[in-house]
């Protein structure tokens, strides 16, 4: 051991000798001030780094869910949930679970970890920067004498990218519809389950109820830009923003291009864009981080000759605040109306996803903030716009998240990097979280 790291735990030592070598049931000075613990961030990094490799392709990392790279990401993290002495099981969703035990038999389990399945071509980071941040946090805790009051335990979800079916699966929301969808590794769900060590007869062994656990907290990169522009080191996460998906019929006249006078046409087309322009206007002219996003048209007959009869288009509406949501719904819709009832056309709008927004527990973020400022790490609090398992999680329990910044925004791309001072500083963040919510939280 270094000097300088010695001299740093002997500080860290002294002044938590409440929580350091407490013989099971004593009391514990709650809420008492103490100097932040550290992770071994070298080892952290080490691991990631090594991870780089599995997956690999010339095109990113491919370890889809169920693929054999898949397999050999699983592999690889149970063998440092081996290595870190937290005895790894698999649940039946294929969840992989770790814990150590606390000193309280009465108290919940204290949750935290991530996913390490990756999209078609994706990054290093989404994903096993949270996981191994979590197993790294476990293992410090063991190796630095700290015994919480609370059970830790470590989770690595299986299946995020897919539609985050393990965690899904542990609050009880897969329907036998979700088990038949094929997944990007060519095989359904319900055979990927079973490929990953999981039970799909028995699914419902994995389920957490409501109140099972004392808190989760996950840590994982940004995937915008906002942090890295703002020159902040750590996000504090107040929510994943909720989610509609509308597709919107837009029925007008096929005809004549060049027999049909301007103003005797019901041009889909034309409707169309005049609604693309005024659903931005209408988001933009709110204050607010609204996101609202036409992504998708379909147009008929779409010939060069012939007006647009029909045009189908996607709305990809956003917002961590429901209200929002439920008003550009309404305003969505009246725009429709006046724009058909001035091209001559027809709007049909229908609703096909709705994902309400998942908030950040308020108890959660505070600790997470207090965690932050103890490290001397400049922060905001800011929404995710990106799909996380912790938005499961915050239906059965509280919940918040830990961001670093993600290089120049850019997620879900062989490009996608988070410098190693930053995952340090996360898993440092979450280090003292865990220790916060255990003193804090029955
Ligand atoms: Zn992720």
């Amino acid at each position: 051991m270094k000097r300088r790291t010695f001299l740093q735990s002997s500080a860290a030592l002294a002044a938590v000798p409440l929580l350091r070598n407490t013989p099971p049931g004593a009391t514990l000075a709650l809420g008492a001030s103490h100097a932040p613990l550290r992770v071994n961030g070298a080892r952290l990094n080490g691991w990631l780094a090594k991870f780089d490799s599995v997956g690999r392709t010339p095109t990113g990392i491919n370890r889809v869910a169920y693929s054999d790279a898949d397999l050999a990401g699983r592999a690889f993290t149970l063998d440092l949930f081996r290595e870190a002495g937290l005895n790894p099981r698999i649940d039946t969703a294929g969840n992989i679970l770790g814990r150590l035990d606390g000193t309280d038999r009465s108290l919940k389990p204290i949750l935290i970890g991530s996913h390490v399945d990756s999209v078609t071509d994706g990054g290093n980071f989404d994903g096993p920067v949270g996981s191994f941040g979590a197993i790294e946090v476990a293992r410090s805790l063991r190796e630095q004498n700290v015994r919480l009051r609370h059970p830790l335990e470590v989770v690595v979800w299986t299946n995020e990218e897919g539609g985050t079916v393990g965690s899904r699966s542990a609050i009880g929301h897969i329907t036998p519809a979700d088990l038949d969808k094929v997944a990007r590794s060519g095989k359904t769900i319900r055979e990927g389950i079973g490929i990953v060590g999981g039970n799909v007869a028995k699914l419902s062994e994995a389920e957490r109820k409501k109140g099972d656990l004392a808190c989760y907290m996950e840590l994982h990169i940004e995937q915008g830009g906002l942090l890295e522009k703002a020159g902040l080191q750590i996000g504090v996460v107040e929510g994943i923003v909720g989610l509609r998906w509308f597709e919107v019929t837009i029925t007008g006249f096929a005809n004549h291009a060049g027999t049909t006078p301007m103003d005797q046409r019901q041009d889909a087309m034309l409707a169309a864009a005049k609604f693309a322009v005024a659903v931005n206007e209408a988001v933009r002219s709110v204050p607010g981080r609204t996101v609202a996003t036409i992504g998708r048209m379909v147009v008929s007959p779409n010939t060069t000759n012939v007006i647009p009869g029909q045009v189908v288009l996607t709305v990809d509406l956003r917002d961590l605040d429901a209200a929002k949501i439920t008003h550009f719904t309404d305003r969505f819709a009246q725009i429709g109306q006046e724009i058909g009832t001035a091209t001559k056309t027809t709007f049909d709008i229908k609703q096909s996803v709705d994902t309400a927004p998942a908030i950040s527990d308020p108890q959660v973020m505070a600790w997470i903030d207090g965690a932050a400022a103890s490290l001397g790490f400049t922060r905001q609090r800011m929404p995710s716009g990106a799909g996380h398992d912790a938005q499961e999680m915050s239906r059965i329990a509280p919940m918040a998240m830990i961001f670093v910044p993600s290089v120049g925004g850019i997620s879900h791309s062989p490009k996608e990097f988070t410098k190693p001072e930053d995952v340090v500083n996360g898993a440092d963040v979450l280090l003292n979280t865990v220790i916060s919510a255990d003193r804090a939280s029955t």
